[in-house]
């Protein structure tokens, strides 16, 4: 690669080494191959708060013996795919969350369905959340789109 030896307009060009200008990190480690390059860390434990809400456990077992234990978006079933070590396991999205409700209510298991990790998480990823609805016909346009 050219460069400018004297500054932009000198006339005098030059050729860099295109090997200096490689954006890989081999620079990062010395030559006993030990990295001095930027510290990256993880697993710091810090304090955080957060307000849990109740779960009453026999409403989510009358919750999967009313809807059963595949996901009501995508029909993921984790003992299907996970074999014996999924058997039952199933998460339960509440359609009114508790976060809005503010206090404790009669809950009913048809407010809750039973969603896969993956639905669940992309149903809270950002705010407004997606209704069950919004995100069934997101899975099925998704799917008629990669057909
Ligand atoms: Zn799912």
């Amino acid at each position: 690669m050219f460069f400018s030896v004297e500054g932009l307009h000198g006339g005098i060009w030059g050729i860099r080494d295109q090997s200096l200008l490689e954006t890989d990190d081999s620079y990062d480690y010395t030559s006993n191959g030990e990295y001095q390059g930027e510290q990256l860390t993880e697993g710091i434990a810090k304090r955080v708060s957060v307000n849990v809400f109740e779960r009453n456990r026999q409403l989510r077992t009358q919750c999967i013996n009313l809807y059963g234990t595949d996901c009501i978006v995508c029909a993921f079933n984790f003992a299907h795919h996970y074999g014996i070590r999924g058997e039952g396991f199933i998460e339960v999205y509440h359609i009114v969350p508790l976060s809005e409700i503010r206090k404790s209510y009669l809950a009913n298991p048809s407010d809750l369905r039973p969603v896969c990790s993956n639905c669940h998480s992309m149903i809270h990823r950002f705010k407004p959340f997606l209704t069950i609805s919004e995100i069934t016909d997101l899975v099925e346009m998704q799917r008629a789109n990669t057909l």
